[in-house]
């Protein structure tokens, strides 16, 4: 089968023939239509993380696609069913995590397209009980980047202690960003949406944002200070130090700042306004399969739409080189055949 293959870290993907996937009890395999591309596979090729992926790797966490077999013991799946391969590949369902809806805390968790081999190619092996079905109205492009992207924003935003007609703002609209301000909306939040480039914060203000910032010409957390008396929570899904720091400091009393965006980097947190301003600081790693399920409905219900560019999967490189300079506007959604 075709896929895109990271060799070496910080080197181009290589387009290459690869054996397909072999799969055994509880496994199924998965004819990919379409891959969403994360942030996430751009560190991964880069090797950016303290904790490495595999190589070589095959990146790729928002695939979709069609039940092409399914190995003994399936009894959720049947050959035709369209699912769709999260970043959590599998946990193991017996830690204290697992068994308190906490599945992806899981120390003994696998990744896909980072520990394992993921969705940048023709076919993807999977735990059938870890892929997630995609509603019928739903088309696999739409649905792909709700895998990640989607999902990971619908948690944080639920994990960030506002309530409907709070202020909430998102710094970085990007993949995950865009759909953030989308969710956020749904769930009744005043939004203010804080990006670098002028083309991303007006597509946050076509999707619902009810203010924008563009922080290479305002300092957005004075803005936010002095414009709202700060913000209930922000999420940060930056991919800059600079970003958190500015998230942190929109925060009113008592507010959440929720850190998604993953630089390798460190937080510098003020104690004493932390301490005297009642400040919650919260990570918040993707979503569970019930998450997924969720996030999923929404887009079903047309509340959530990936703003979406489709590109061959042979044009990675290509893909990964404007993500890095911030090119992207909402998410690269890569197809197969
Ligand atoms: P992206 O490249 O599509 O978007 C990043 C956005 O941040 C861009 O729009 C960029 O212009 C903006 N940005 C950069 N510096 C900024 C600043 N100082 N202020 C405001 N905006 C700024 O990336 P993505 O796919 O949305 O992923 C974002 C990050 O989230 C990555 O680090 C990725 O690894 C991480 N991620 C985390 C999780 C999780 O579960 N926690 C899940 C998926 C992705
Ligand atoms: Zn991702
Ligand atoms: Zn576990």
């Amino acid at each position: 089968m075709k896929a895109a293959v990271v060799n070496q870290f910080k080197e181009k993907l290589e387009i290459k023939d690869v054996p397909v996937p072999e799969i055994g009890p509880g496994e199924i395999l998965v004819k990919i239509k379409a891959c969403g591309v994360c942030h996430t596979d751009l560190h991964a090729a880069h090797g950016d993380w303290p904790v490495k992926p595999k190589l070589p790797l095959i990146p790729g966490h928002e695939g979709v696609g069609v039940v092409e077999a399914v190995g003994p013991g399936v009894t959720s799946l049947n050959v035709g069913d369209r699912v769709g391969i999260p970043w959590l590949h599998s946990a193991c369902g017996e830690c204290e995590y697992c068994l308190t809806g906490q599945e992806t805390l899981c120390p003994h968790q696998l990744n896909t397209g980072y520990s394992v081999d993921g969705c940048y190619a023709e076919y993807c092996k999977a735990p059938a009980s870890y892929v997630v079905k995609i509603p019928d109205n739903l088309g696999f492009e739409e649905a792909a980047p709700i895998f990640c992207a989607g999902v990971t924003t619908y948690k944080a935003l639920k994990v960030c202690n506002a309530k409907p007609g709070d202020w909430v703002a998102i710094y970085g609209i990007g993949g995950l960003g865009h759909v953030a301000v989308q969710y956020a909306k749904a769930m009744g939040y005043n939004v203010v949406a804080v990006d670098l480039v002028d083309e991303k914060l007006e597509l946050a203000k076509k999707l619902g944002a009810d203010a924008t910032l563009n922080g290479t010409k305002v300092d957005p957390a004075q803005e936010i200070q002095a414009r709202f008396g700060g913000v209930q929570a922000a999420i940060s899904v930056a991919v800059t130090k600079k970003a958190f720091t500015q998230a942190y400091h929109s925060l009113k009393r008592g507010g959440t700042l929720v850190v998604v965006g993953l630089p390798n980097d460190e937080l510098p947190i003020p104690i004493f306004d932390t301490v005297l301003n009642g400040i919650t600081v919260k990570g918040s790693i993707v979503g569970t399969r019930k998450d997924l399920q969720e996030a999923l409905e929404f887009a079903a219900q047309g509340k959530v739409k990936v703003n979406i560019e489709t590109q061959p999967l042979e044009k990675i490189n290509d893909v990964f080189a404007r993500m890095e300079k911030g090119q992207i506007h909402g998410r690269v959604v890569l197809t197969l055949e």
